[in-house]
């Protein structure tokens, strides 16, 4: 980069001076000079080229001098800075030229080694100003891109929002499309909330977010906003309270005051809900004291004293990671923590990690100045725009039973997932078709898959406790269950973590947000292949002239069994206990998995596995009798009824039918 220098100075000898001196630098292309012989040549100069850096100006000049010059300069080069050129001495003028703006002096006689530092200098602090104008413009472009955007979402979601309400208001509570619509207004809600957020916060950096107070009962307003969590720490079995000594007429701005309330609220009852069995509770307050203090305290997990100091610096979490039990983006405190400055207001907070005999909780408080306009009430004012983040209502937890119109024998699926409205949602789209189970978390999700031994899983893959991996790593490295699909659903659309699933041996996977439809197709292809598949098994078992089961089967838990078959294949005492000790399971579980594999019971399995066998036999040319013995049969005469049973003729006649 170039530095472009003005020189202005009525004296004639300057330009071959400054070219003498600097000729190396001029030559590199570093520094590259124009002269104008006074003041008013250089502002000629300046109105039509704007891009100068420095400007060295002479204070003493006789058509314009260099202090006028200066008054000029904030308008035509708002990013460049002059240097003044004065005869040694001329303090009086150095300092008029300072005190307007002017970055630096030399004095004539001038010392070019001191010139040229002082160039340098002046020319490093120009670019450093033009990158933060640089850095303030991209700032403020995002701001407006942020703006843009937000409303852009804002709108639809106002257009979603609206009719649903309505939607509601005329249907009827108990039926499934009211729960539907309440679905929808739910998640429309929170979306709409986390946009405003992060609009208020793109406008608290370029500090564009103004305070607007209006009067209003303060009293009121906050009793309204704690009442609209109730039904959500209900659900949660937390107790929550308000207390308040504070009443008549107060001046604030209930958007930013009600965004700290939301905030400080909702993450009490995000931290209590979870942190013990006993029932939590929250309190909060609300009291006079030269303005207003609120304060939010709860029994819930608490803060580590390591993390208090930064709790409130934006995407902040004190758990980031993907198994951590609640959800959320780090934004809330950040923005209590800077509304509340801009109110001219504090946040504090105190926090203790129980211990076995005490408890633990946190307790925020937060102080703003605030006028209390008159004693009297006046009613709270429905216009303020309470409606952009008040809590919906909370989705009833109703996992589906299984429903009753799908037939008994009608595949299984679980559904392994954390969120309890997603949970829900797929449990009663699935029950159309499917046998439904459900688990909140990969560990419940487990033991409901080994107790089950469902036909699908499907799994989300960000789970506290065990994750979508590990339990696909469980279910595909367990004898019992490798045999079961699963379906991984996921937030995380890069492709490593698609990977990371199906190097666990995942089935299929799908990136939320997915479309039902989607879902359902998937599913309905595994379980088409599923059946395929047990088809084949059975038929490999009966048929026989298809090759031998254990020919065909290669790996897995079935060729294990198979080998077991063959090793016990003249043991007429081999039973399902003893098979099943042989495959290190229980009889029960045995008795699903070869069902769920092959539709047969592990008995009708034992026979027919000997029958084939015995099919081969007789066409190699053993006597029946023999025969017999070598597959297990007891009794010759056993053998050939159940062998008629099966193939439709005699062992004999199939024998003189294979070996002619
Ligand atoms: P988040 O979206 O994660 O809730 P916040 O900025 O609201 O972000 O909070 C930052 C972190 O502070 C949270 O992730 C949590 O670890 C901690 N925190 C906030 N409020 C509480 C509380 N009432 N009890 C325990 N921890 C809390």
């Amino acid at each position: 980069m170039s530095t472009k220098i003005l020189v202005v100075d009525d004296e004639e000898d300057i330009v071959s001076l400054i070219q003498q001196l600097f000729r190396h630098k001029i030559q590199e292309g570093a520094y590259q000079f124009r002269f104008a012989s006074g003041g008013r040549q250089a502002l000629e100069m300046l109105q039509t080229e704007a891009d100068f850096d420095v400007l060295l100006v002479d204070i003493n000049m006789p058509d314009m001098d260099g202090l006028t010059l200066l008054g000029y300069l904030p308008n035509l080069l708002p990013n460049g800075r002059a240097v003044m050129v004065s005869a040694y001495g001329d303090m009086n003028n150095v300092r008029a030229a300072m005190n307007r703006g002017a970055f630096d002096f030399v004095f004539k006689p001038i010392n070019m080694g001191d010139l040229e530092l002082t160039i340098q200098k002046t020319a490093l602090h120009v670019s450093q100003l033009r990158q933060s104008v640089h850095l303030q413009q991209i700032a403020e472009l995002k701001t407006r891109l942020f703006d843009n955007i937000t409303h852009e979402f804002r709108t639809p979601l106002t257009l979603i929002l609206s009719p649903v309400e309505r939607l509601m208001s005329e249907q009827d509570e108990s039926q499934r499309t009211y729960r539907d619509l309440l679905s929808i207004e739910r998640n429309a809600r929170h979306l709409l909330r986390l946009i405003n957020q992060l609009l208020d916060l793109a406008k608290l950096e370029t500090g564009h977010l103004e305070v607007y107070a209006k009067p209003g009962n303060l009293r009121e307003f906050f009793e309204q906003l704690v009442q609209a969590f109730i039904p959500l720490a209900d659900q949660q079995g937390i107790l929550l309270t308000y207390h308040t000594d504070v009443m008549g007429t107060w001046l604030f701005d209930a958007e930013k005051v009600g965004q700290i309330m939301y905030n400080l609220i909702a993450n009490a009852i995000k931290f209590t809900a979870r942190a013990n069995h006993q029932e939590g509770y929250i309190v909060v307050q609300l009291e006079a004291d030269a303005g207003i203090r609120l304060t939010v305290s709860d029994s819930g997990v608490g803060i580590p004293a390591s993390n208090l100091p930064y709790i409130f610096d934006r995407f902040y979490q004190v758990d980031p990671s993907t198994k951590r039990l609640q959800s959320g983006t780090g934004i809330g405190l950040s923005l209590v923590k800077e509304l509340a400055e801009l109110m001219g207001g504090n946040v504090s907070v105190q926090s203790t990690i129980g211990t076995a005999t005490t408890p633990s909780g946190s307790l925020f408080s937060v102080t703003l100045p605030m006028e209390c306009l008159s004693a009297d009430e006046e009613p709270v004012d429905d216009t303020l725009a309470l409606w952009d983040w008040f809590p919906a209502s909370p989705i009833k937890q109703e996992d589906s039973p299984l429903d009753d119109t799908v037939a008994a024998d009608a595949p299984l699926v679980v559904v392994v997932e954390d969120n309890d409205e997603l949970r829900s949602f797929l449990s009663h789209e699935l029950a159309h078709q499917y046998r439904v189970m459900t688990a909140a978390t990969g560990d419940l999700g487990w033991q409901l898959i080994q107790a089950e031994l469902p036909d699908i899983v499907i799994s989300d893959v960000m789970m506290p406790g065990l994750d979508g991996y590990e339990l696909t790593h469980y279910i595909k490295t367990t004898p019992a269950t490798d045999h079961i699909a699963v379906i991984l659903l996921t937030a995380k659309a890069a492709s490593d973590s698609r990977l990371a699933g199906l190097r666990q041996g995942a089935d299929d996977y799908l990136t939320k947000p997915f479309q039902f439809e989607e879902l359902s197709l998937r599913l309905r292809n595994l379980i088409t292949r599923q059946q395929r598949l047990r088809t084949l098994y059975q038929q490999q078992l009966v048929k026989h002239e298809l090759p031998q089961p254990l020919e065909t089967v290669q790996t897995g838990w079935l060729k294990t069994l198979y080998t077991a078959l063959e090793t016990h294949l003249d043991d007429s005492s081999l039973n399902v206990e003893r098979l099943a000790g042989i495959m290190m399971m229980s009889s029960k579980t045995l008795l699903r998995k070869v069902h769920s594999l092959t539709q047969l019971s592990t008995n009708e399995l034992i026979r027919q596995y000997r029958l084939r066998k015995a099919a081969d036999l007789l066409r190699a040319g053993h006597s029946v009798s023999e025969t017999a013995y070598m597959v297990g049969f007891e009794t010759p005469s056993y053998f050939g009824q159940c062998f008629k049973e099966v193939y439709q003729v005699t062992p004999k006649e199939f024998a003189s039918s294979v070996t002619v």
